[in-house]
């Protein structure tokens, strides 16, 4: 067996039990779980030339193994979701550790004991890394908006330290603002730590796909009744009905080659895009990534070096320390951060979180409200900054949801 994949135009809408547009973890754990547990006839919508989302990797040219749309590194706290994805893929254990080159010299990021040690010398280190410890604990996460509210001089030290050296201007290349700009959840998501875990994540299960992402998906579509269609995309195949004319009446229903499709659809794309941006684009930051293959075994110290006060670049990887292949060449990938302007030429990687964005999206978001069979999942379509796990799980929740809607309803009828 392997994966169907289909053009739209010879697809049998009457056939069809339920329609999932995009083939990322959102998109492809629902339309498993739909295959899988319901026997429903699943199709899958993908604009892109390839299965995977943001996961997808492909070896290049020298032979290595990379990711094309930025690094992935599967890390959980969630035991469910990693014993689901078991099921598609043998594991590497990877345990990701990060750099910060600070004009050429190495430290640990988070920002940990040992980077403290290197930033204020041993014994100054030691009083501070005490004071912190009494104050939150050994072993606590400290967030950048946190150490930053603290009122003693000697750890107002350390958090200037933090938001010069770590946060300034790797953020302002990531986001084009300042890190007191964005939204605090963001730089949360890499505290400082008060321990000497140099590893980027402290998750209990970290690792990589044994054969990449891109097989783990291929396993996970590979299904007699799921379908996939390549190169299309749900804009063009939708056609969507509104209560009324005016520009805020909701969605009353989706016809596919002109027929009403009543069973589930399962969006994880840009709402905007599905409503071509008629309230306007929403903002997401881009990125473009640049690729060197060197005749080296190894380019960088570790995984990933972040450059947080130099480059204009935000990040270079080393993809053969996250999947551990073993070969004489290596390349490595840098990342440039970049404005979404132009939405036929870039993909949106990041949402832009803060109150305006949200209600901006929210307003796309009550158009398909109405629509009891429409379900909008994933980064994209829920507009929100998720980890591939997260993802996971909101998948099979939403799995399990959309079958309980159907309740009893025999599958092969309600499409
Ligand atoms: P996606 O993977 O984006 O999939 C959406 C799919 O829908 C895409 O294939 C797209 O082509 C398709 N699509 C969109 N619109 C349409 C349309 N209109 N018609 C048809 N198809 C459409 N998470 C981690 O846990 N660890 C990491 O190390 C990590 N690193 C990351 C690095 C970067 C640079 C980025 C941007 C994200 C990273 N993530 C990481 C997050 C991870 O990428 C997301 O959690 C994951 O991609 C979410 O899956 P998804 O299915 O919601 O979205
Ligand atoms: N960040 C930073 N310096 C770093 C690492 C992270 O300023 O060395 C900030 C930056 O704003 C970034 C955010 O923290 O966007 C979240 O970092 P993470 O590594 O989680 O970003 P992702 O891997 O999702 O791009």
């Amino acid at each position: 067996m392997a994966v169907q994949y289909v053009d739209y135009r010879d697809v049998d809408i009457d056939g069809i039990d339920a329609v999932v547009v995009g083939s990322g973890f959102a998109g492809s754990v629902v339309a498993r779980e739909l295959a899988d547990r319901r026997d429903m006839n699943v199709l899958i919508i993908e604009k892109r030339p390839h299965i995977g989302g943001n996961m997808y990797d492909e070896h290049d040219e020298a032979g290595i193994l990379v990711h094309r749309y930025g690094p992935h590194i599967f890390h959980t706290n969630n035991q469910q979701v990693f014993h689901y994805l078991r099921r598609f893929s043998g594991w590497l254990g990877y345990q990701h550790c990060v750099l910060a080159d600070l004009h050429g010299e190495y430290m640990p990021v988070p920002f940990n004991l040992n980077s403290m040690d290197m930033a204020f010398g041993p014994e100054k280190a030691a009083h501070l890394a005490e004071k912190m410890i009494e104050r939150f604990g050994e072993g606590a996460r400290v967030t950048l908006s946190e150490l930053r509210g603290l009122d003693d001089p000697e750890l107002a030290e350390v958090a200037d330290f933090v938001y010069d050296n770590v946060f300034l201007y790797y953020t302002q290349k990531q986001w084009g603002q300042t890190p007191d700009e964005i939204d605090p959840s963001v730089t949360a998501r890499v505290p400082v730590l008060l321990s000497r875990d140099n590893r980027y994540f402290q998750d209990a299960y970290q690792g990589m796909p044994q054969d990449g992402y891109t097989v783990l998906f291929e396993k996970m579509l590979d299904l007699p009744n799921i379908q996939v269609c390549l190169g299309t995309e749900a804009e063009s195949v939708f056609d969507l009905e509104f209560a009324s004319g005016d520009e805020d009446a909701p969605l009353s229903a989706i016809k596919l080659h002109g027929k009403e499709f009543t069973g589930p659809i399962v969006y994880t794309g840009p709402l905007d895009e599905l409503f071509l941006a008629r309230f306007g684009r929403l903002p997401y930051r881009s990125l473009d990534f640049v690729y060197e293959t060197y005749d080296a075994e190894h380019k960088l110290p570790c995984g990933t070096v972040n450059y947080t006060v130099s480059e204009d670049y935000t990040r270079i990887t080393e993809f053969k320390y996250l999947t551990g292949q073993v070969s004489p060449k290596t390349t490595i990938m840098k990342e440039y951060s970049r404005a979404y302007e132009d939405p036929d030429a870039q993909i949106p990687y990041y949402a832009i979180i803060n109150d305006e964005n949200r209600a901006h999206y929210e307003r796309y978001r009550a158009l398909t409200d109405s629509l009891p069979n429409f379900y909008p999942l994933g980064r994209l379509a829920e507009y929100r900054y998720y980890n591939m796990d997260k993802i996971v799980e909101l998948a099979l929740a939403k799995a399990m949801e959309i079958i309980e809607a159907q309740g009893a309803a025999a599958p092969g009828q309600q499409g």
